[in-house]
């Protein structure tokens, strides 16, 4: 294993806490790898995780912690709770080889960077002993350019979102007023490493990019901005990518107290995609409006850790 940041600089915080002597960083990680569930996950996008009634599915890794931190997560539970179960390299390589054998179609790592070392190193070992299958490194899109890098060998398919243009309204939601620059950077840079959607004869995505972007009630035009943002994008770098317009928000965690108390409306979610499809976006997945349940967050029982 690549050995633990003394002066932790692995994501866009650059908070500097020294892992290696067990410090916890923004993030909530130190020095000991927290996994909370490794399951077969069916509600990913159809190219990454199938029919949902099907037994097969995408081999999720929740990991525990992560650096954006938004107010409103889902996953609040591991990823500022920090729920999760300590384990080493070794057992993280054997999940991705349980998954394999589960029938995954492929390894979805989920909040993963916090633990970069011990990922790139489980991932060394898992594919020593015959793990095939692609793999998605699934982000807030809160990444260092040296991160992505870092991952160029081992990542297949980057699932990463683009949540805000307004860096007011990433400070507020993510304590991240940089997110907006950071996120257009890192995306430019994942394009470019992936190059275009590669789809096997199954249908599933073996290679690309997807951007998700969750529209959020209220903030209609910050949603108008990030898909123009992502058509500029798209016309710079000249690499096509999947687009994937998210309407489940659900009001969780401090959701509420930032001004995000209820769901989006079908008004709002309307004009999100209707500009979507104004810009040309229209080459990935739209959400329905009916989408907006709670069972999109699967339950943190440190199943298959
Ligand atoms: S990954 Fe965690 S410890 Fe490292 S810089 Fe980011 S917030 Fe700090």
């Amino acid at each position: 294993m690549l050995p633990l940041p003394d002066h932790c600089t692995l994501c866009p915080r650059t908070c500097g806490a020294d892992r290696a002597a067990g410090k916890r960083g923004v993030c909530g990680a130190a020095d000991q790898l927290l996994v909370a569930r490794a399951a077969l996950h069916h509600w990913e996008e159809p190219c990454l995780s199938g029919d949902p009634n099907a037994t097969t599915g995408s081999g999720t890794v929740f990991f525990t912690g992560c650096a954006l931190g938004c107010c409103y997560c889902q996953n609040y539970a591991i990823s500022q709770q920090g729920l999760g179960k300590a384990i080493d390299e070794n057992r993280l390589a054997e999940i991705f080889l349980e998954l394999q054998e589960k029938g995954a179609q492929n390894i979805n790592l989920v909040t993963a960077t916090q633990w970069l070392p011990w990922v790139t190193a489980a991932l060394d070992e898992a594919r020593r002993r015959g793990l095939r299958l692609p793999v998605i490194y699934n982000t807030g899109g809160y990444e260092t350019l040296e991160t992505v890098e870092a991952l160029k060998s081992y990542v297949d398919i980057w699932l990463t979102d683009y949540k805000y243009a307004s860096p007011a309204l990433a400070q507020e939601l993510s304590r991240a007023r940089d997110y907006p620059a950071v996120a257009d950077a890192a995306l430019c840079r994942m394009l470019r490493q992936t190059g275009a959607p590669v789809f096997g004869d199954d249908g599933y995505l073996r290679r690309g990019v997807i951007v998700r972007h969750l529209a959020l009630p209220g903030h209609v035009n910050d949603s108008l901005a990030v898909l123009r943002r992502l058509a500029q994008i798209r016309k710079e770098t000249g690499i096509p990518f999947l687009t994937s317009l998210m309407s489940q928000f659900t009001p969780f965690y401090h959701a509420e107290e930032h001004g995000l108390g209820r769901r989006i409306t079908t008004y709002e979610y309307r004009k999100v995609v209707e500009e979507a499809i104004a810009l040309g976006l229209t080459e990935g997945y739209m959400q329905e409006k009916s989408s907006a349940r709670e069972e999109y967050t699967p339950p943190f029982d440190l199943e298959g850790v």
